[in-house]
């Protein structure tokens, strides 16, 4: 299909959407949105494949959030099976969450090795990563550490190790530092009210950037408190263009592109 639109961080397969899941992924279709959908866990992976299974728009990641790794150690046959199908376009969401998971020497440790396995399953699959990382309020520390495990990562297997970096709350710094790693960087809606990744989305070469909402979380300004979904991908589009102070449409079709040229769909 032709997309206009790729939301390349949803999680349509959560339970939000038990009662209009459907009628979501349909109007996603018929507003040409393609759509990630993407695993945090072996069950939610799972899923995300039968939805890409049952949906030419949609497309799974697998894997394990670095919130869930104390709970589920990442079981890289497992993953590797879920990856082997053909809508199967990126292993994660994986990384380095400090803000929800105290990062303690232990806890750290155990996501720099889940994430170094999910590097190491994406490079023999010669797929993309989807990248969670979340600093402490006020930090950039969990960004130190993931450009720390990329470059330990690339140096055991090369340039197959890239990916896109989802709801980079970081500076111009650590998105340049991303940058010369070869990753790009994905915005939710979040960009519609706060104003602290303005200089990061005007500074990034265009076609570093991609578009997500992150769906059900992070909702746009005028519905912020409501469930999202990934029709909103169009306003994070929208605020990019102007924020970077470009034609919409120009903009537009460079998310896409970019989107389309990283995940190959
Ligand atoms: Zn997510």
């Amino acid at each position: 299909m032709e997309y206009r639109y790729i939301d390349v961080h949803c999680h349509v397969q959560f339970d939000d959407y038990a009662h209009d899941q459907e009628d979501v992924i349909a109007r996603m279709k018929e507003n040409g949105i393609g759509g990630i959908v993407v695993g945090v866990d072996r069950a939610s992976s799972e899923r995300a494949v039968a939805l890409a299974e049952a949906h030419e728009h949609l497309f799974a990641a697998v894997g394990v959030h670095p919130n869930l790794v104390g709970h589920e150690p990442f079981d890289a046959d497992a993953f590797r099976a879920l990856a082997a199908h053909p809508k199967t376009v990126a292993i994660g969401e994986c990384g380095f969450d400090f803000y929800r998971t105290e990062p303690t020497d232990e806890a750290v440790a155990a996501e720099r090795a889940a994430f170094l396995a999910h590097a190491a399953l994406a490079a023999e699959l010669d797929k993309p990563l989807i990248i969670h990382a979340r600093p402490t309020k006020g930090t950039v520390d969990a960004y130190a550490t993931l450009i720390d495990a990329i470059k330990e990562a690339q140096a055991a297997h090369g340039s197959a190790v890239r990916g896109d970096v989802h709801f980079f709350v970081g500076g111009v710094h650590e998105a340049e530092a991303l940058f010369a790693l070869g990753f790009t960087v994905s915005f939710t809606a979040v960009i519609t009210f706060a104003r602290d990744y303005d200089a990061v989305i005007r500074t990034a070469p265009l076609d570093r950037i991609l578009s997500e909402t992150d769906a059900p979380y992070l909702s746009p300004a005028q519905r912020r408190r409501e469930r999202n979904d990934p029709l909103a991908v169009e306003e994070v589009v929208r605020q990019i263009a102007e924020i970077r102070g470009e034609d919409l449409e120009a903009v537009r079709a460079a998310l896409c592109a970019n989107a389309r040229r990283l995940f190959d769909i």
